[in-house]
């Protein structure tokens, strides 16, 4: 025994130092979590190698995938041999068992709304889009929408709404998900909506939302080109300019759920006017609305209410590869914009990867040569290389996958985490 020194328990008890991490967070899931997320993510993965993967006794393991199995959350598959492996007894490796869930995933917007049902290993069973009439929403009529939608897409995926366990829903604007509030969406005519709330009584099903511009980050993590990235950057330019960020494999939101965001952040000040109300906002140079205001100054076009903004896009998209002037200088300037605002995300983050998503990448003038020219001189210049750039050309289909993925992991989260799930009420 040492002996009791003065230094020692000295009446003001102990500080401690090093971060205060609570037990139970995202940087210190409980084992079966882990075990849980490591055969989701492999597919397939043999138990001996999920030990040696998370760096924990094939004992500890077993039993835990014991549980799991038991729980019916995944079940034992006989796996093919490869070369010298499973010499002797067959090989049997772990995977998530596709029919314990199901969950559906939502992207509203400005244009349509979109649907995916996706199996508890992320298997796709169905999808629907329904078209609208651009403009907001009250609250009552996009629940409707969102469950029209969603009893078409469940019909189309042969089950009924009942053996859902969960909805992910995404919607662009300013959205808090952990309290499940929109503060502000151009698909709302209201500001502060708990429509996660909302959408669960009228569904009679969990619902979580998230902002869109989060959903595509969340499916390029786990359907895409960031699975294996710990950092990275997805940049979204469709009615709006949105930015995703993920943080050491998970997504980062900021405190109030409310960070990462790009299109907001000012370019100019006084500058053009954007649909959050303030001014010199990035978006309001490159989003479709600010090409659109710029053609029909420049080219003297009308843009009646309720027209499609993507048909009038889609003509000065046209017109620039004929060789029009104006439209050329439209696509240049918004293209010089994005170079501004890219390089202040590579300034502030240092990523290994920029995703650019959305429709709008189809207009390529956007991160034409020139753009990212312009990006690397406002880039730091340190002498390495800047992140790479891709560009992602996908559809709402993506989005919708994204929401399932938030789905995804609210059940499962739900399931092996529950004191998670009792705090967060
Ligand atoms: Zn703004």
């Amino acid at each position: 025994m040492q002996p009791k020194g003065p230094m020692e328990d000295g009446g003001e008890g102990r500080r401690g130092c090093g971060p205060l991490i609570p037990p139970l967070s995202d940087t210190l899931r409980p084992l079966r979590q882990q075990v849980f997320e490591r055969v989701r993510a492999a597919g397939l993965i043999p138990r001996v190698q999920v030990a040696k993967d998370l760096g924990v006794s094939p004992a500890s393991v077993t039993t835990i995938t014991q549980e799991l199995i038991e729980a019916g959350l995944i079940e034992e598959v006989a796996a093919p041999r490869e070369g010298d492996q499973g010499r002797g007894r067959p090989a049997v490796s772990l995977g998530v068992r596709a029919n314990a869930h199901r969950v559906a995933g939502m992207k509203l917007s400005d244009r349509e709304h979109t649907a995916v049902i996706v199996d508890f290993a992320g298997n796709l069973i169905a999808d629907d889009v329904i078209p609208r009439r651009p403009g907001p929403m009250a609250l009552d009529e996009i629940l409707t929408a969102i469950q029209t939608l969603l009893d078409r897409v469940c019909a189309k995926a042969g089950i009924t709404r009942s053996e859902l366990s969960a909805v992910g829903i995404g919607v662009p604007g300013f959205v808090d998900t952990v309290a499940g509030m929109v503060m502000w969406s151009s698909v709302l005519t209201e500001r502060a909506v708990p429509l996660a709330a909302a959408a669960q009584a009228r569904l009679g099903l969990p619902v979580t939302v998230d902002n869109d511009a989060n959903l595509v980050t969340l499916a390029e993590l786990w359907f895409g080109a960031g699975r294996g990235l710990a950092d990275f950057a997805v940049v979204t330019i469709e009615h709006g300019v949105g930015m995703g960020y993920v943080i050491n494999h998970r997504i980062y939101r900021g405190t109030q759920g409310l960070g990462m965001e790009l299109g907001h952040t000012k370019v100019q000040l006084d500058g053009a006017l954007c649909r959050c109300g303030q001014r010199g906002c990035l978006e309001a140079y490159i989003a479709d609305y600010a090409l659109a205001r710029e053609a029909t100054t420049a080219l003297n076009w009308t843009h009646r209410e309720g027209q499609s903004i993507s048909v009038l896009l889609e003509s000065l998209y046209d017109h620039a590869k004929a060789g029009n002037t104006a439209a050329r200088s439209i696509f240049r300037r918004a293209g010089r914009y994005l170079a501004v605002g890219l390089s202040n995300v590579i300034n502030l983050f240092d990523p290994a990867l920029i995703i650019l998503s959305g429709e709008r990448m189809r207009y390529d003038y956007l991160y034409a040569q020139e753009t990212l020219a312009e990006m690397d001189m406002l880039a730091i210049q340190t002498g390495r290389p800047r992140p790479p750039i891709e560009i992602h050309a996908w559809g709402d289909l993506l989005w919708a996958h994204g929401a399932a993925a938030l789905a995804l992991s609210f059940v499962s989260e739900g399931l092996l985490v529950p004191a998670r799930e009792m705090a967060a009420q």
